[in-house]
């Protein structure tokens, strides 16, 4: 915001006076005002130079100036209001003016139509070597050396045995699934705090979902909900035919007792691990602890191909079955001979290239988001209105996104917050909102550990703040001070 003083010319200024006001200032506009120092007019280059064409000399004074309406706002006008009236009137320049009329501050477009996103992709420098390098060899066709490449490089960072490149998390959620046997008339039970993606692939395989609920600790599922599950389950003499865990906002869920229950109920684990991508438990990297493991590179995931997935597992001969499968199940013939039903999931060797070149960023992308993190703890520790997604000690998140709930003592809930937030154009999420809330899933079974649903209260009040890679300090000092007068 520019103060006004360097701008604002009397009625009594000769045009001489204003051009060289105009050239100092070198804003392109002046404020024109009245004895009593209230706005009267913007005064630019145009209006001057039209002056002159008309025979004005220059040392008249500049109220030969017809009359003309100055767009203003007021003082506590919001960025996104004042861009929309820049907007509309076509004007890059918005006098603001106090309660007597009188101009205070000048907001120029350029300083004020930057949105801050709540993710965005962050390319390095070498992705575009390798899809140069498959446009040079005419690699343009799906699969190709970037896809093998890119599925060895990526299993040797997070020590899986294989992988197959895919065209999204979901379709490596939906490979997944049916590899491991789900079918029509199936129940599977899945985290309920999640994105649809992680729960639409049970239904696409004709199964049914059950949802988990969370736990406060890590925010994932929860061991003794599921554990709850599980025996109600076998009480009623079923068994689900499988267990997609998710890792929320970049975090491993509690891994050890889930599988122990999972192995000592004989159900085999999907590890959603879409924004967990290297994030640890106990050390170990996030994504390889069920019997397959999903990433997603979506365009808003902590490294991107702008879209692509990918299935891992230890199990070769699951990997290579994904493969067949997302290849159309085209069988070994020279004609083409089907005897499954396939899909076309594979991703393609441009993708591929820029998954080569975002995973030798990796670790400084999750460097960076911890870093967002940490400057969001330190930036609003005197707020204290904000209690951030606890990191247990046997995880490492990649802070994917830096979330938080909203104390019920705040001024504004987090409904409240993310409009406030949006009319500063920062953009703030709600919390995913639980499967087992969503119409879609309405009459679903869903588990607790004991009366309340954990996932309800981090859903109402939590909030997912901009955690780019790419932030600017001064993004995210307009965040943070955005915040601080909103909570306090
Ligand atoms: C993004 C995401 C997916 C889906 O991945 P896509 O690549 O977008 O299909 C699945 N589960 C979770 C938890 C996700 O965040």
């Amino acid at each position: 915001m520019t103060e006004v003083k360097e701008l604002i010319v009397p009625r009594k200024a000769t045009l001489r006076d204003a051009m060289s006001r105009l050239e100092q200032a070198g804003l392109g506009i002046l404020l024109l005002v009245s004895d009593e120092g209230v706005l009267d007019r913007a005064i630019t280059d145009g209006d001057l130079r039209r002056l002159i064409l008309a025979g004005h000399g220059l040392d008249e004074t500049i109220e030969v100036l017809p009359a003309a309406r100055c767009i203003t706002a007021p003082l506590g006008v919001t960025r996104r209001a004042a861009l929309e009236l820049m907007n509309h009137h076509g004007i890059s320049h918005l006098p603001l003016v106090d309660g007597e009329g009188r101009a205070v501050k000048l907001l120029m477009r350029r300083d004020i139509d930057e949105q801050v996103l709540l993710s965005t992709p962050h390319i390095g420098d070498s992705e575009r070597d390798f899809v140069e390098q498959a446009f040079l060899t005419n690699w343009i066709a799906p699969l190709g050396p970037n896809v093998d490449a890119f599925e060895t490089e990526l299993c040797a960072f997070v020590g899986s045995a294989h992988g197959a490149a895919v065209s999204s998390g979901t379709a490596a959620i939906h490979l997944g699934l049916r590899l491991l046997g789900v079918g029509p008339g199936d129940k599977v039970f899945c985290s309920t705090l999640t994105f649809a993606a992680s729960a639409n692939p049970i239904v696409y395989q004709g199964a049914e979902p059950v949802f988990i609920d969370s736990e406060e600790t890590s925010w994932n599922m929860c061991p003794k909900a599921l554990e709850r599950a599980l025996a109600t389950a076998a009480a009623e003499g079923w068994r689900p035919k499988a267990v997609i865990v998710v890792n929320l906002y970049g975090q491993s869920a509690d891994m050890d007792p889930i599988l122990d229950l999972c192995t000592s109920y004989g159900v085999p684990v999907l590890e959603d691990a879409a924004e967990s991508l290297g994030a640890t438990y106990k050390g170990r990297q996030s994504g390889t602890f069920g019997k397959v493991g999903v990433f997603s590179f979506n365009g808003n995931k902590i490294i991107t191909t702008s879209g692509g997935g990918m299935l891992v597992s230890d199990d070769k001969e699951i990997v290579a079955r994904a493969r067949f499968l997302a290849t159309q199940a085209r069988d070994p013939a020279p004609h083409y001979e089907h005897s499954e039903i396939g899909y076309n999931y594979r991703m393609s060797n441009i993708l591929a290239g820029v998954g080569r070149g975002q995973l030798r960023v990796l670790e400084e992308r999750v460097a960076a988001r911890r870093g967002v993190f940490e400057r969001y703890r330190d930036g609003l520790a005197d707020a204290g209105l904000l209690e951030w997604m606890p990191e247990p000690d046997w995880s490492f998140s990649n802070r994917w996104l830096t979330t938080a709930t909203v104390s019920p003592s705040a001024a504004h809930d987090s409904a409240g917050i993310i409009k406030r937030l949006a009319g500063e154009m920062i953009e703030a999420r709600p919390v995913w909102k639980p499967m087992h809330l969503q119409p879609v899933f309405a009459g679903t079974r869903y588990f607790t550990a004991g009366n309340s649903s954990v996932s309800d209260d981090l859903f109402e009040r939590g909030i997912c703040l901009p955690s780019g890679s790419n932030m600017s300090e001064e993004q995210l000092d307009r965040v943070i001070s955005t915040l601080k007068s909103l909570l306090r």
